[in-house]
């Protein structure tokens, strides 16, 4: 049983993604497994190292520890590339030397028939020998029929047509990963069996099981949580206090159990209890209890704490 959290470091570690972690550590420690600490910094433009820095001494003060180093996601971009090539030898990939132009052509169409657009490059099926000495994207050669169906730790059952998935890019022309191949690799390499994350990202489950599927690896089991909402039902946002943790701690004076006690109860409950200890958390926490519906962060109640 091996969980992580794989955060991106592009801003502050905020509420949501606190309570990322504190899920995938304490299930984790309720099985008896491991919890890894991924940073996600594929995005070489917004990634900063404040950012980094910021998630490594949050996740201190919460007292998550992890098991093992600290794994940096860019440092495995050869491997990453090494597996889209994989992929390509074994017909699950191809290169795709369609120019922003053609792109942008497909897009209008699709927008003129209402339809998202989904990208099936005509280099799908053309030769290699046709291939102008061009720069050139890697892309899934994303399965065109039949559907899948995720059972959702948190989310129950959830299917998706294949037709709905599009030919999404495995590297950038420069060839660099994207965040999609970086992560199926990586949570394989890393011996990840429970994706625990944000239901922003269930989309994405759609678009990395083909991966797994390709490689023949064992796919993970998935827990999709609720993103936390403001009082007011909207998404959160700073409107909502919704800064990075350090502030509870630095200007609210949080104590950093009352704040770990704060994050389990939004979208996970134990009955009535209000008050939960990290040793009962630990020995209570299941992703059952884990609601499925958004839950409501009240500033005013973490100011009460
Ligand atoms: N790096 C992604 C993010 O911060 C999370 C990826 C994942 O958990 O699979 O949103």
């Amino acid at each position: 049983m091996v969980t992580r959290f794989a955060p991106s470091p592009t801003g502050f570690l905020h509420l949501g993604g606190a309570r990322t972690a504190l899920f995938n550590w304490l299930f984790a420690k309720a099985n008896g497994g491991k919890f890894l600490l991924r940073i996600e910094d594929t995005d070489r433009v917004r990634s900063t190292q404040p950012a980094i820095d910021a998630i490594i001494d949050g996740m201190r003060w919460l007292g998550l520890d992890w098991d093992g180093d600290v794994v940096m996601q860019f440092a495995g971009a050869d491997r990453h590339a090494q597996v889209a090539h994989e992929m390509v030898a074994k017909g699950h990939a191809y290169r795709c030397y369609m120019t922003n132009d053609e792109i942008a052509a497909m897009r209008a169409e699709a927008q003129a028939a209402k339809k998202p657009l989904r990208i099936r490059s005509p280099w799908r099926d053309r030769p290699e020998s046709d291939a102008p000495n061009l720069p050139h994207v890697v892309r899934l050669r994303a399965p065109q029929e039949g559907a899948v169906t995720i059972e959702d730790r948190v989310q129950g059952s959830v299917t998706v047509k294949n037709e709905e998935i599009d030919d999404l890019v495995l590297l950038r022309s420069d060839g660099t990963p994207t965040y999609m191949l970086a992560v199926v690799v990586d949570d394989h390499d890393m011996g990840v069996t429970h994706v625990i994350r944000g239901d922003d990202h269930l989309n994405n489950a759609f678009r990395q099981l083909p991966i797994y599927r390709a490689m023949g690896w064992p796919e993970p089991i998935y827990a999709h949580i609720p993103l936390i909402h403001g009082p007011d039902g909207a998404k959160l946002s700073k409107r909502h206090g919704a800064v990075g943790i350090e502030a509870y701690r630095d200007e609210m004076g949080i104590l950093p159990e009352a704040f770990d006690n704060y994050l389990l109860r939004l979208g996970w409950g134990h009955g009535d209890d209000e008050i939960i200890s990290r040793e009962q958390a630990v020995e209570w926490f299941d992703l059952s209890g884990v609601g499925k519906s958004p839950s409501r962060f009240d500033l005013k109640k973490l100011e009460n704490l």
